[in-house]
């Protein structure tokens, strides 16, 4: 499992130091929705948000960017889904891009889009290019922001897949995105062995059985703007016990929610709360460390650590002690 786990962060390392992308959207973009975010709603249901947010100002009609040299996959149009309009590039490290809800492709595409539309009408349209068909420079539009599909607002859905779309990586390992000074870490509160609790540093609270069942609601927050966290560790007594990193998620994980967040998670497209889930309940790759089926039955009395880091790699650690009643 070591040396697995040794292979796959040295392929990673190999795919950052190809990767010189730009971001999507001219400027200073500020993120609005973070990669691994709970969606709940959608033509597909419940599912993991498997790409990054960036605002266009609420502006329909922004230029979406090339991140890098690259040539066109495919293009997608389709209202009905939740990524509405959708244009796929593949760049020469390997890695693919997906920009969604476009209102517009790039006027380069306009006889062929119109071709395909005018023949097709409103079906969804899938249309697959032959390898290096039209190629987009680093920079230029593939197309102008809008919010096809499932989008309350104009912006920039972004994803960075693997060459054959099988895994969606973190844009924000990719690309650094600057962190505004008004972000604020908050802790809403806790829940343990379905008890809800506020959350106080150093406080003691209670469990039962051999081990406690503990869900966070915690996240980033940004002029009211809820935003997600990339990854939690929790130590019982200053021993990892389990490890959501949401680094990456496979493409068949994409409806596997359920084993990261709890059903007290809302999303909606108007507000966001997420539960993050820590102790085992059903399996996902996403979970990188779970010792709980070592652990037997905990001591009476536990400190424990969670240590939250957010978009930026910035930590914000829990602190609070567990007591069996
Ligand atoms: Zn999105």
């Amino acid at each position: 499992m070591k040396k697995y786990l040794i292979v796959f962060s040295a392929v990673i390392t190999v795919l950052v130091s190809a990767a010189n992308f730009i971001a999507p959207v001219a400027g200073t973009p500020v993120v609005t929705s973070s990669f691994g975010e709970f969606r709940g709603t959608g033509n597909r249901g419940p599912h993991f948000h498997m790409g990054i947010d960036l605002s266009t100002n609420m502006r329909s009609g922004v230029p979406i960017l090339a991140v890098a040299d690259g040539w066109l996959v495919r293009v997608e149009i389709d209202d009905d889904d939740i990524y509405g309009n959708v244009i796929v590039l593949e760049h020469e490290n390997g890695l693919r891009t997906l920009y969604a809800h476009l209102s517009k492709f790039s006027s380069k595409l306009d006889l062929i889009i119109n071709s395909v539309t005018s023949e097709f009408g409103k079906k969804r349209i899938v249309v697959n290019f032959p390898s290096k068909t039209f190629f987009f420079k680093t920079g230029e539009p593939i197309g102008y922001s809008g919010q096809t599909g499932e989008a309350a607002q104009p912006h920039c859905h972004f994803e960075i897949r693997s060459a054959d779309e099988s895994v969606c990586y973190d844009p924000a390992s990719f690309i650094s995105f600057p962190k505004p000074k008004d972000a604020t870490f908050s802790v809403k509160s806790l829940i343990i062995d379905s008890e809800r609790y506020t959350y106080t540093e150093g406080r003691v609270y209670q469990f039962k059985d051999a081990y406690p069942k503990i869900s966070v609601n915690v996240a980033t927050i940004i002029n009211k703007n809820v935003i997600g966290l990339k990854s939690l560790k929790m130590y019982f007594n200053e021993i990892l016990v389990y490890d959501i990193n949401l680094g990456e998620i496979p493409l068949d994980e994409f409806s596997n929610v359920w084993s990261v967040y709890t059903t007290d998670s809302v999303s909606d497209g108007y507000s966001y709360n997420a539960w993050y889930k820590l102790y085992p309940d059903r399996g996902t790759s996403v979970v990188k460390t779970n010792k709980f089926a070592e652990l037997g039955r905990l001591p009476s009395r536990v400190n424990v650590r969670i240590v939250c880091t957010d978009v930026w790699n910035e930590e914000f650690v829990m602190r609070f002690v567990l007591e069996r009643r």
